[in-house]
């Protein structure tokens, strides 16, 4: 008997070759019928006499579906029986351009991997090899339906060989835009730093020996360029440190393969599928051993960052024999945007690097590494950018027209349109005018993509932020004003699908308050439109200002002093000796109110504890005495004495009493647990008294994974429902997300 089912599948199914798998997966079942994309995903309409062939083409659209796609939802149900002749695609139903699927970039496929390193293939040996699953995308594109001649491959036209392959429906290259070959597509280049060209036969050889020389290479990628060494080469690292003004921030590392990494690093199964994933993140693993890489690659840290090769250069480069580690971080000096222009890249790097490596593949969008961590089966983001961005996210509600510009660091803005959220790339620190230029550059991009009416602004409560200027001038209906950890917090409700009132615990490092002073250690009541503050740290005054969150020592001083006045004074000569004068003019501003903003936050606490404890006296980076603190915290029940007053937190007694701790020679890592255990405490002794209900934790200090499971564990064990972050960073990578949502339900 014949029969007719539907099917819908819902995901990223579009732009990633769904139609054509669905088409040779009804040919394979003999099935008739059609194939068409609509809005929300792939509408298929199949029919067969044999219901057995049916039933195996739906469970095979799960189990065989493109590398790059990613299933959410896949219903069917019985439709109609209208006797198909056969099995065609029909054009997408939906209209317009506001619908178009921005592709992302994705590392080289295995299939295109085992054809490069094949002699007889004629693709043999190439670095630019690649398929409709695999290769450059986001990255390439000037407009958009992604078409080949509106990306950088329109320089290149394609030779008979690749021309046939990109015609030919049944095979993998049909319409893969970036298709190329050693005859018609994209070549290599090296040069010295000082512009002369390196000529050689084999580039990738050459480059290699010499990062085996100890030399700095600039090597561009898919997104921009790394600067690069050999990660083994103790000298060479320090000299990359030197060079680049980075003391001790850890550096990323690509390793060869997962055996090498194993070499280095613990890598579960779960690690291990996200490393080799199309979006290739720099993945933080656990170090198992620091003798076979560089010991200043990541000093200080029981975790390193470590990516695999993402482009077929890259598989051409490393070497198990010589070269199997290198050092593969974004090519810019400090606080500027990552290179990308091949005509800016000898000025931009010359005092860094020694030589280059380029290719005439133009990049048009730079676009960031990813980082992430796993915490068991869970991927956390810390980084969203290459692969994931601009991946749109689904919305709850009607987003349309709403851009909101984020924060002042770890920059990125989101995109609303109709119910996606698309978050555009990782731009960074918004300090300097080179990077308020780049996030508007990528901003134009995609807001000409998704051709969103300019209808809602949204922008920070902190006055000075350059995204309130940038967005103001915008042209927008409106402009709504977000508070930061608001932001943070509904950005973790929509995340996990809560709208009703609900608590946030919100723990950051630094965020404009409604009432004029840092904000960062946080307990609010409400939802996505409003919140009330029910609780939080009590304020201390950074003396200084940015200069004390730079050297989290002043900021220890600031607190002592406003704590305990003259005996606080007297505290702080003990604790930092040798900085007497320092210490003086600090009271005098702080006594003076002098330039000393008052601030009550988790990641200032963390810091002046860090500086107390001489783990970190001043940090070279952001979080560093945070970090460093929590990397030597030994887990424990005991917990320093805290107490509320109404809403506020008093915690002077905790510090006094580490520092009789520490006068008393308790071991540093001792304090340090009991520290982070009494914060988690903190936020019980607040609760177990109210309501439970459900409780979102956001903010950058949850990127501590012992902050979040233990105070996970511990609000559930008080009948509390708690969630966190799942597709968008904690920190402030996913504020432009949560400022988006929060406007959606303020506009509504
Ligand atoms: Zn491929
Ligand atoms: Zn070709
Ligand atoms: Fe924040």
């Amino acid at each position: 008997m014949s029969k007719a089912i539907k099917v819908t599948v819902k995901g990223r199914v579009q732009g990633v070759g769904f139609r054509p798998f669905i088409f040779s997966l009804a040919d394979q079942y003999r099935l008739k019928g059609t194939v068409q994309n609509n809005m929300d995903g792939v509408k298929i309409h199949v029919e067969s006499d044999s219901f057995q062939n049916l039933e195996s083409f739906v469970s095979d659209i799960r189990l065989k579906s493109p590398r790059l796609s990613k299933i959410t939802e896949i219903k069917s149900f019985e439709a109609s029986y209208e006797a198909f002749d056969d099995f065609t695609i029909i054009p997408s139903e939906s209209k317009g351009s506001s619908s178009l699927v921005i592709p992302i970039d994705a590392a080289v496929c295995d299939e295109c991997l085992e054809e490069m390193r094949d002699p007889s293939n004629f693709r043999y040996n190439y670095p630019f090899i690649n398929c409709t699953q695999c290769g450059p995308r986001y990255t390439i594109i000037s407009s958009l339906p992604y078409d080949r001649p509106v990306t950088s491959m329109k320089n290149f036209p394609m030779c008979d060989d690749c021309a046939k392959e990109y015609n030919d429906p049944l095979n993998r290259r049909h319409h893969a835009q970036p298709i190329a070959c050693p005859k018609c597509g994209p070549q290599l280049k090296l040069y010295e730093i000082t512009g002369n060209e390196i000529q050689v036969n084999d580039i990738v050889h050459e480059t290699r020996k010499l990062l085996l020389e100890g030399k700095i290479v600039a090597i561009k990628g898919i997104g921009g360029y790394h600067l690069c060494c050999d990660a083994t080469n103790e000298e060479t690292v320090r000299l990359l440190r030197l060079r680049k003004n980075r003391p001790d921030r850890p550096l990323a590392i690509m390793a060869i393969s997962k055996q090498f990494a194993q070499k280095i690093a613990n890598i579960s199964q779960f690690e291990e599928s996200i490393l080799t994933s199309p979006e290739a993140p720099i993945v933080l693993l656990k170090k198992n051993s620091i003798e076979t890489i560089a010991n200043s690659v990541a000093p200080g840290t029981s975790k390193i960052g470590i990516m695999l090769p993402y482009t077929p250069m890259h598989h051409l480069l490393l070497d198990e024999k010589t070269l199997p580690f290198i050092i593969a971080t974004s090519a810019n000096p400090s606080g500027l945007p990552i290179l990308y222009r091949d005509s800016e890249a000898f000025e931009y790097v010359k005092d860094i690097a020694d030589c280059v490596l380029m290719h005439n593949r133009e990049i048009l969008h730079p676009i960031d590494d990813s980082v992430v961590e796993c915490n068991g089966e869970e991927l956390t983001i810390i980084r969203r950018s290459r692969g994931f961005s601009p991946d749109p996210l689904n919305a709850s509600q009607d987003v349309n027209g709403i851009v909101a510009f984020g924060g002042q660091m770890k920059n990125t803005f989101a995109i609303g349109r109709g119910e996606q959220i698309i978050i555009g790339p990782h731009i960074g620190e918004m300090d300097h005018i080179e990077m308020e230029d780049h996030f508007k550059n990528e901003l134009y991009h995609l807001m000409q993509w998704t051709t969103v009416p300019n209808q809602t602004a949204v922008i920070d409560k902190h006055p000075l932020y350059a995204t309130r200027n940038i967005a103001k001038s915008y042209s927008f209906n409106e402009v709504i004003e977000i508070q930061h950890h608001h932001a943070h917090m509904a950005g973790c409700m929509e995340e996990n699908n809560i709208s009703e009132n609900c608590y946030g615990i919100i723990l950051d490092g630094t965020g404009f308050g409604l009432d004029g002073n840092i904000w960062g250690y946080e307990i609010f009541y409400g939802n996505k439109r409003e919140f009330n503050r029910i609780g939080h740290l009590n304020y201390t005054p950074l003396p200084g200002g940015d200069k004390a969150v730079r050297e989290p020592w002043r900021n220890a001083v600031g607190m002592l002093i406003h704590l305990y006045g003259q005996v606080g004074y007297k505290m702080a000569n003990q604790q930092f000796p040798g900085k007497e004068n320092l210490i003086s003019v600090m009271n005098e501003m702080v006594q003076k109110g002098i330039n000393s903003p008052l601030a009550g936050s988790c990641g200032r606490l963390y810091d002046a504890v860090s500086a107390i404890l001489g783990i970190c006296e001043i940090s070279t980076y952001d979080g560093q005495a945070a970090i460093l603190l929590s990397e030597v915290a030994e887990e424990t029940n005991e917990t320093y004495s805290i107490h509320w007053i109404d809403d506020t937190l008093h915690f002077g007694k905790m510090i006094t009493e580490i520092i009789r701790d520490k006068n008393e020679g308790v071991p540093i890592s001792k304090i340090a647990g009991k520290f982070q255990k009494t914060i988690v405490e903190s936020f019980i002794k607040k609760l177990y008294a109210l309501q439970p209900g459900k409780v979102v934790l956001s903010g950058g200090s949850f990127h501590n994974m012992y902050l979040l499971s233990e105070l996970t564990k511990e609000l559930t064990r008080f009948g509390y429902d708690v969630y966190h972050h799942i597709n968008v960073p904690t920190g402030d990578g996913g504020l432009s997300y949560g400022q988006l949502v929060a406007a959606a339900a303020i506009r509504v």
